[in-house]
């Protein structure tokens, strides 16, 4: 059952910012798919609950040539899989946001609200961090922006401080990238998955790999990438990449999989992802 507390769904960015300043421990809420079990099962009690959802700021979902693509965070999962430019030009970002929860669910959750979550496993995190995604955060003292790289700190910890809410993300305009997520999960359209991968190739060839629930947090495989450059983009280093990625993820076991199957599974997924995107074209 849900104790008590006090709900507010404030209109404006500053009436929001007011509130959790004069109410420390404030929840933010969005979709709620995350946040609404925990408050069901009483990990937390809280006293308060802010929607974000009439926040202007957050509702913004713009793209703008030269600039990028803005995701706010009251966008749905369901409104990003079906924006074009998002397919066109993000086209893992759309995949991973296919690939989460079911239809229904995806209808509530937010993108934001998945990274703000902080899970390992987030899915919507790895084709963000492919793609240099900024989080724009907001907090008494104005915007601030933070590298996705940067945001996550922990299982289920970010660089959030009390009294700052996340209005959106920023992802930079991309020509010419073709990109690929792929997951492996126990069972499709309602779990975590147990490795996740995004592979991103930019315009100029660049290979940039990034995964979840491999590791603490959300990672990009940075010298992974280095040794990838040298490469070519072959079905040889497809094959090659089978193996390496398992020298650059830690694993564990829980109760969605054993470390060793992840690491198994990593490296087959890694291979595929970049089979496809050599299927796509490109030297
Ligand atoms: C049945 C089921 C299946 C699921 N399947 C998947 C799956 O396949 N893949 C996957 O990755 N996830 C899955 N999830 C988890 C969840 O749906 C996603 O993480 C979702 O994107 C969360 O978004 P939300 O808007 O519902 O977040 P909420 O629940 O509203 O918020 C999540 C957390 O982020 C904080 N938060 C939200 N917005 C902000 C903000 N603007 N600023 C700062 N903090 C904020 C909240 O306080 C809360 O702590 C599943 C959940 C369920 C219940």
């Amino acid at each position: 059952m849900l104790s008590k507390f006090n709900y507010l769904k404030p209109k404006s960015l500053d009436e929001a910012l007011a509130y959790i300043k004069e109410n420390p421990g404030t929840k933010l809420l969005a979709g709620g798919t995350d946040l609404m079990i925990v408050l069901r099962r009483n990990m937390e009690i809280v006293d308060h609950v802010l929607d974000i959802k009439d926040i202007p700021e957050t509702k913004r979902f713009e793209y703008k040539a030269g600039e990028g693509l803005f995701i706010g965070a009251s966008v749905t999962v369901n409104e990003i899989s079906e924006c074009d430019v998002v397919a066109e030009k993000y086209a893992a970002v759309k995949e991973a946001a296919d690939s989460l929860a079911s239809y229904q669910l995806r209808n509530r959750a937010t993108l934001v609200g998945n990274l703000c979550n902080a899970s390992p496993g987030a899915d919507l995190a790895s084709p963000l961090l492919v793609f240099d995604a900024v989080v724009h955060i907001a907090g008494p003292n104005g915007i601030r922006e933070v590298a996705l790289e940067n945001f996550f700190t922990g299982v289920k910890r970010t660089v959030l401080v009390p009294g700052e809410i996340v209005i959106g993300v920023m992802l930079p305009d991309v020509k010419g990238d073709t990109s690929v997520f792929l997951k492996q999960a126990r069972i499709k359209g309602h779990d975590l998955g147990i490795a996740g991968v995004s592979i991103r190739r930019t315009g100029e060839g660049k290979l940039c790999v990034g995964m979840t629930a491999v590791a603490p947090t959300p990672i990009r495989l940075r010298n992974l990438e280095e040794s990838l450059q040298s490469k070519p983009f072959s079905a040889e280093t497809a094959e090659w990449l089978n193996e390496e990625i398992k020298n650059h993820i830690k694993p564990i076991s829980d109760i969605r999989s054993s470390a060793e199957y992840r690491l198994h599974v990593s490296g087959v997924l890694a291979q595929k992802g970049l089979m496809q995107l050599i299927a796509m074209g490109g030297k």
